[in-house]
């Protein structure tokens, strides 16, 4: 078993409470995988006390010497690649194929990052008159904090973290209480990498506690979140008042289309990659397919033949498709959504229970799970699931397609399968979705493009990932230079 500490101004420190919280293997809950301090308000304030203590000296650094820091870290970080893909799958439960994947992200998000240290700067913008300067300068904010979920839980805090540090911002991050194990392996590179003391702390902790102390202290000028949107909501309501710059990324309930023109044996395999991989615990996920009536019946066939292939069990055992459900309630939550589902007179094909033969019953293991002849108004057509459950509707054509789609208030990622070119451009422009992609799978991300969602998927304001992602990280300061006089 690991242990844990707070990482406060440059140190590991217990909490001062002195209160303990462990996290357990999914895939076997007899293996507890690493116990951790638990922070509460006292240890929330001494860090943003920290970061703001270490703020003017870390925002005077040049930004070439701060990338220096982010790209060593990333070196770091590839150098632990296979022990931190291990400690991945044991805590959260994908894959090892898919935490490998994951902690490259983290590597390449450091190495992005520190490689766009070369370029950030203002504007030169012409002014009217002679002998006239007029430039543009990026600032940092401040005291950032970050807030994180279990699902990507290195490659959220790092591509929130690179930038905030980059701009010059000093951050208080919490990761999820889930799987907090990589984003204080996050802190360790960092800090072996040089960063100083006080401009990343990372405290562990109860997620309520930790939003209440940064809602009221006057350091923080950022916070950015990734989560629920009922935990997003609420934070977004607490912060209103001081006015605090606040970034949203919440939940989805990404459709792939499936036109008749499409090649279904790559709609399903789209499909099936973008509704069970991971486990289906992504917010990009699959988890609605909405296909044209002439081909559904052939469609669903099909995906039912694949989800039959799938492996499910211990993400660290070769040859596992499927890895545990993260929790007993996101477990629990999945089968729920299967009954319900057939209560509201959708049919179950395929899949739809626990798995407890063997080994697995140590575990939170789920069938891969279609369930069809969903309609658009059903709780399994509007509501995000979060588990390997793919529900499939029937339309009529692509204009009703493009209205089922578009019928819920998120909006993150949205897929079309189809060879009609047309059809494919008209959806780029009408999909409401942050992330539309063609012939393509919903989940999946470049890390040098923007990402965010519209509607309640997000506040939509600035976007994360990529170099615009520092945006949300400075403030633009406008400089007018007469040298005419
Ligand atoms: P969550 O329950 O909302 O938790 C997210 C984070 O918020 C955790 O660190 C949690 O801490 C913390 N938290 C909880 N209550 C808080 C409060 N009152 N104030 C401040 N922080 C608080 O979400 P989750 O279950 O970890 O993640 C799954 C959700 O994230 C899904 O809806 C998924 O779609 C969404 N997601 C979105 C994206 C995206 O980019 N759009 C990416 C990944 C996931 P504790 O763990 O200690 O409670």
């Amino acid at each position: 078993m690991k242990q844990y500490s707070l990482f406060l101004n440059g140190q590991w420190a217990p909490s001062t409470s002195a209160g303990t919280f462990s996290t357990r293997n999914p895939a076997d809950l007899r293996e507890v995988v690493a116990e951790y301090a638990a922070g509460g308000a006292e240890d929330v304030h001494a860090a943003l006390e920290a970061a703001r203590t270490a703020f003017p000296k870390w925002a005077a650094t040049t930004v070439v010497a701060r990338g220096r820091i982010l790209s060593k870290a990333s070196q770091l970080l590839e150098s632990r690649k296979a022990e931190l893909a291990e400690l991945l799958t044991r805590e959260e439960g994908k894959t090892l194929a898919e935490s490998t994947g994951e902690v490259q992200r983290a590597v390449d998000i450091f190495r992005f990052f520190g490689g766009l240290s070369y370029t950030v700067g203002g504007q030169t913008i012409p002014h009217d008159l002679p002998g006239n300067l007029l430039l543009t300068k990026r600032e940092a904010l401040g005291v950032v904090c970050l807030i994180t979920p279990w699902n990507f839980p290195i490659a959220i805090p790092a591509w929130k973290l690179a930038p905030a540090l980059l701009a010059g911002n000093t951050v208080v991050l919490k990761p999820a209480s889930q799987a907090p194990a990589l984003a204080l392996e996050l802190a360790r590179a960092l800090q072996e990498a040089g960063l100083p003391a006080g401009a990343l702390n990372v405290i562990t902790g109860e997620g309520r506690a930790f939003g209440n102390s940064i809602a009221v202290h006057p350091a923080v000028k950022a916070v950015s979140f990734t989560g629920s949107y009922a935990v997003g909501h609420g934070l977004y309501q607490a912060l209103a008042p001081r006015m605090v710059r606040t970034q949203l990324e919440m939940g989805g309930k990404n459709p792939t289309i499936v036109l008749e023109d499409a090649d279904l044996d790559l709609a399903v395999n789209l499909v099936a990659r973008a509704g069970f991989g991971l486990t289906g615990q992504a917010c990009t996920a699959t988890s609605r397919v909405i296909v044209e009536q002439s081909v559904a019946a052939a469609f669903t066939e099909k995906l039912v033949s694949k989800a039959r292939t799938w492996k499910v069990g211990s993400g660290l055992t070769t040859g596992v498709d499927i890895g545990p459900a993260v929790s007993e309630a996101q477990l629990q939550g999945n089968l729920d959504y299967v009954s319900i589902a057939q209560n509201e007179g959708a049919r179950l094909v395929t899949g739809g229970r626990r798995l407890t033969d063997g080994d697995l019953a140590h575990g939170l293991f789920m069938e891969p799970t279609v369930i069809d002849q969903v309609t658009p108004s059903m709780r399994i057509a509007r509501e995000e699931v979060f588990g390997p459950v793919i529900a499939v509707i029937a339309v009529a054509d692509f204009t009703e397609a493009l209205s089922v789609a578009n019928g819920l208030d998120v909006g993150l990622s949205a897929s079309l399968v189809t060879r009609d070119f047309k059809r494919a451009l008209e959806y780029v422009d009408k999909i409401e979705a942050g992330v539309v992609k063609v012939n393509q799978i919903s989940t999946g991300l470049a890390l040098q493009a923007p990402f965010g969602g519209v509607k309640q998927s997000s506040t939509d304001t600035f976007r994360e990932q990529g170099a615009g992602a520092l945006d949300f990280y400075t403030r633009t300061k406008t400089v007018y230079l007469d040298y005419s006089v």
